[in-house]
C-alpha cells in the first residue's frame, strides 16, 4: 500500500482502529461508537466517525459507503468479496475462488486495463431467515 499512513495516532484514534481490527464483521460508525465508548465513556460520536473516516482515506482501513444504509467499515483493505444482508445490513467476507477469473473475462469482453473489481453478492442473512 503506497498510501501514506503518516495520521497522528493519538491513544483515541488507536482505540477506534483496534475495535475495527477486533470485529468479526464489518461495522457501521454507529456500531463502533458503541465499542469504542465502553473504554472510553467521554468519546464524542463526532470524534468516532470523523476518526473512521481519516483511517479510510489514507488506506488504513477500507469503508463500504451503501445508499441509504450506513457506510460500513473493513480491517482489510487487499482485494476481497463481501455477503450483504438487505434487511439487517451486515456486510461479511466472503472467498469467491472465480473473482480472478472474474476479473480477466471483464477484461478480455471490454478491453479494459482492469484496476480494481469487488463484488458484493446481496441477500438475506442466516439470522434474518430465522425470523420469517
Ligand atoms: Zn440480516
Ligand atoms: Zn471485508
Amino acid at each position: 500500500m503506497s498510501s501514506d499512513n503518516s495520521i497522528r495516532m493519538t491513544t483515541q484514534r488507536a482505540a477506534i482502529l483496534t475495535e475495527v481490527q477486533e470485529a468479526d464483521k464489518h461495522l457501521t460508525a454507529g456500531e463502533l461508537f458503541e465499542r469504542v465508548r465502553r473504554k472510553y465513556p467521554t468519546i464524542a460520536y463526532g470524534t468516532v466517525y470523523r476518526t473512521l473516516h481519516l483511517l479510510a482515506e489514507h488506506g488504513i482501513i477500507q469503508e463500504f459507503p451503501f445508499g441509504d444504509q450506513a457506510s460500513r467499515f473493513d480491517k482489510r483493505t487487499d482485494r476481497h468479496d463481501h455477503v450483504h444482508c438487505l434487511i439487517c445490513g451486515e456486510l461479511t467476507d466472503v472467498d469467491v475462488p472465480i473473482a480472478i477469473l472474474a476479473r480477466q473475462v471483464a477484461a478480455d469482453q471490454t478491453g479494459y486495463d482492469i484496476h480494481e473489481h469487488q463484488t458484493v453478492f446481496s441477500g438475506i442473512c442466516p439470522k434474518c431467515q430465522q425470523m420469517n
